[in-house]
């Protein structure tokens, strides 16, 4: 588009141009032809008026001074551009040197001194003159023979009898000067004769003309300084002699040359110019179409650019954003594959659900323990479709308390167990469950459940339990016969006479005693776990309050007698629940005893007994202490068998009384957990579904502050 524009540019103002090359020619032309017409009518002017002065000479009797410079008057006004003077010549010998002299003294040339060439006995000598812008003036009397080229024209106008030029050469008189200032020069003679057919010869009548300064004036005047000029005369042998040349400005791109006659001679102009100094010959068109036509194109040029690259850069955006779009697509199809991938190697199972409860995912796993291929949405459709029920096989698993249902609720839940029997699992699996509302990263609402076969392993703690009752069974037997027969032996001792060794004996039994009463302790505590996890629990409406009371009664009573600062119990209202009586009192039992026994050494312990409904029919149960609290990094393992967080420092137990309450509350599809209580100490809070509200107990506490004596620890 660039080169299009400027090249239409370019042609057109060559167009111009041209046109103006041929106005130009045109130009120079006429400025030749001028400055020619001028040349030759100059010329032809000198040699009319010599030819007429001539004449006039000529045509009177005699030539006189006077009468000389009554002719050749008008030539003063004539503006004879170049001429140095004119003159009579008259030609004399040597001999007659002397008689010429006297002849024209007589006839008016005062002080006339003729000076003969030496060598030469023909002579020419000016005897009459009138200068004509001389600079240098004539000098008189010198002899014309001197010159070749005037003797040799002289001679030629003498022969035709009409004026001659001569051929170039620097007048006599300009000799004496400077070369600088010399200039070829010619010399124009008229003859004159007397009157009448043959006539007497009476001389010539010459002018002289400088070449320079004619051309100069010439060219000058005719071409405005605008044609420079070489004027050249062919001599007598031939040759073409440069006379003068006149200078101009500027370049010389146009010549022109023209030969014309000038008298018998042949002389020859030759004009140059510069064409762009010639009025008319060079307009601003052109220049202004090269500068408009190219300034107009560079800005539409531009425009295209800045269009052509808008576009480009727009399509460069859309396929940088393509290209982003493709690595995006190509990321998360290949996060899909790995996620598949995942979902398909893992053992567990996973399924994943929407806010209605529809199926988003179920891994092959997933499938392959549900013993069936076909999902089915809807989570009032899972119990009967999946074959979903409680640990003791025959209860159908209630909907809402199912895993995924409460995720979402919003809920967590872990370790749900639930056997699954259907057409493709007819022995049934137990599966432990943990269920999660959907990660909000998902950009839905959702549940989503993990579950694993525990079936061998239920098997084989089954198998262990049923061991660790037969062992704590079959313990209990040999020790209740160690504890009779110390009984029996104390008895007989208090009969015999007291002495040192009686005491030592009965310090020993006594002894003895208690390692088998803290002995029976564990078996009981080992029986308790195992019952806690395997008896069937025969549910009922328990409240709280009288079963909290009991509690704090049985493990206050011994206290009473005692001595030791009082621990304060506060017990506040407590409503009924639904649950196994006899293992929610083992749950409450424990939590109360651990409150009681983890304090400073003399310090009073403090327990708050609370409870308080929650959402979802449930009760908020709770043991507070102000003891000596449990370490932050304690606090997830103690409900793990056999972990104690303050072992070694003097507080007696078995580390199993949290795990059996944990079991318990879970079995009763609660949750049991522990924080710090504000202020200081422990805080146990137990969730229990809440017992139906018809029969639900009368919510009124069931002892207030206790006053109670020392603390368990103490006799530990
Ligand atoms: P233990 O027979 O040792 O009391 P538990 O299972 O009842 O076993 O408790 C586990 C551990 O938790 C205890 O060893 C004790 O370190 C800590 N613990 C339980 N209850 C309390 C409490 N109220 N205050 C401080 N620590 C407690």
């Amino acid at each position: 588009m660039l080169a299009t524009g400027l090249g239409a540019t370019w042609y057109g103002a060559a167009g111009l141009r041209a046109d103006d090359a041929t106005n130009a020619r045109r130009v120079m032309d006429q400025r030749t032809a001028v400055a020619r017409a001028s040349v030759i009518a100059e010329t032809g002017r000198y040699l009319d008026l010599l030819q007429t002065v001539a004449a006039g000479l000529g045509a009177g009797p005699d030539i006189s001074a006077s009468g000389f410079q009554a002719a050749t008057a008008p030539l003063a006004t004539s503006r004879l551009t170049g001429a140095t003077g004119v003159a009579l010549v008259v030609p004399a010998d040597t001999a007659e040197v002397a008689a010429v002299e006297a002849a024209w003294r007589a006839r008016g040339a005062a002080g006339l001194r003729l000076s003969p060439r030496p060598g030469t006995t023909r002579h020419l000598f000016p005897v009459l003159s009138r200068p004509l812008n001389a600079t240098v003036p004539a000098t008189p009397g010198a002899d014309l023979a001197a010159s070749v080229e005037a003797s040799a024209a002289l001679a030629e106008g003498r022969r035709t009898g009409a004026p001659a030029v001569s051929d170039a050469y620097v007048l006599l008189r300009d000799r004496a000067l400077p070369p600088s200032r010399q200039q070829l020069s010619f010399v124009f003679a008229a003859p004159v004769y007397a009157p009448g057919d043959g006539g007497a010869f009476r001389g010539w009548v010459v002018l002289g003309l400088r070449g320079q300064d004619f051309l100069g004036g010439v060219l000058g005047d005719a071409s405005q300084g605008l044609l420079a000029g070489t004027l050249r005369a062919t001599d007598s042998a031939g040759r073409a002699v440069t006379v003068a040349a006149y200078q101009a400005l500027g370049r010389r791109d146009l010549r022109r040359q023209a030969t014309f006659p000038v008298g018998d001679q042949h002389w020859t102009l030759v004009t140059e110019a510069d064409s762009a100094r010639l009025p008319g010959a060079r307009t601003l068109l052109p220049l202004t179409v090269e500068v408009g036509g190219a300034a107009a194109t560079v800005l539409l040029a531009g425009l295209m650019y800045v269009l052509a690259t808008g576009r480009a850069r727009a399509q460069a955006r859309v396929r940088t954003a393509t290209a982003e779009l493709r690595q995006a697509e190509a990321e998360a199809r290949r996060q899909a594959g790995l996620l598949s991938a995942i979902m398909a190697s893992l053992g567990d199972g996973v399924g994943v659900i929407d806010e209605q409860g529809r199926y988003l995912l179920h891994n092959p796993a997933a499938r392959a323990l549900l013993g069936t291929d076909a999902d089915v949405d809807g989570p009032d459709n899972w119990q009967r479709h999946y074959g979903l029920f409680l640990p003791d096989g025959t209860t159908p698993f209630p909907e809402e308390r199912m895993p995924l249902v409460r995720g979402l609720r919003g809920e967590s839940s872990d370790g749900v167990e639930m056997i699954v029997r259907n057409a493709g699992r007819p022995e049934g699996i137990l599966l432990s469950v943990d269920g999660r509302p959907l990660d909000a990263s998902a950009g839905q609402r959702g549940a989503v459940a993990v579950f694993r076969d525990i079936t061998a392993l239920r098997r084989y703690e089954n198998d262990l339990a049923v061991f660790a009752g037969v062992v704590a069974h079959d313990l209990k037997a040999p020790l209740s016969v160690v504890r009779a027969h110390c009984e029996l032996a104390i008895d007989q001792l208090a009969e015999a006479p007291p002495s040192d060794d009686v005491t030592q004996a009965h310090t020993a039994l006594r002894r003895i005693l208690g390692a088998a009463d803290r002995m029976a302790a564990l078996i009981d505590t080992l029986l308790a776990y195992t019952t806690a996890r395997d008896a069937p629990l025969s549910l009922t409406v328990v409240p709280l309050g009288p079963l909290v009371a009991d509690v704090v009664r049985e493990r206050t009573e011994h206290l009473r007698r005692g001595t030791d600062p009082s621990p304060a119990i506060y017990v506040g209202a407590l409503p009924a629940v639904t649950g196994d009586p006899a293992m929610l009192r083992h749950v409450v039992d424990n939590l109360i005893g651990n409150a009681l026994k983890y304090v400073r050494p003399g310090q009073d312990p403090r327990v708050d007994v609370t409870a308080l409904p929650a959402e979802g029919d449930r009760v908020r149960f709770t043991v507070a202490d102000r003891g000596i609290g449990i370490p932050d990094d304690d606090k997830p393992r103690i409900f793990e068998t056999f972990h104690r967080a303050h072992a070694g420092k003097g507080y007696a137990g078995t580390g199993l009384g949290l795990a059996i309450c944990r079991r318990i509350v879970e079995r009763h599809g609660g949750t049991v957990t522990v924080e710090d209580n504000p202020g200081g100490g422990t805080r146990f809070v137990v969730s229990l579904p809440a017992a139906a509200a018809d029969a639900a107990g009368d919510g009124e506490p069931a002892a207030a502050p206790l006053p109670l004596p020392a603390p368990e620890h103490a006799r530990a």
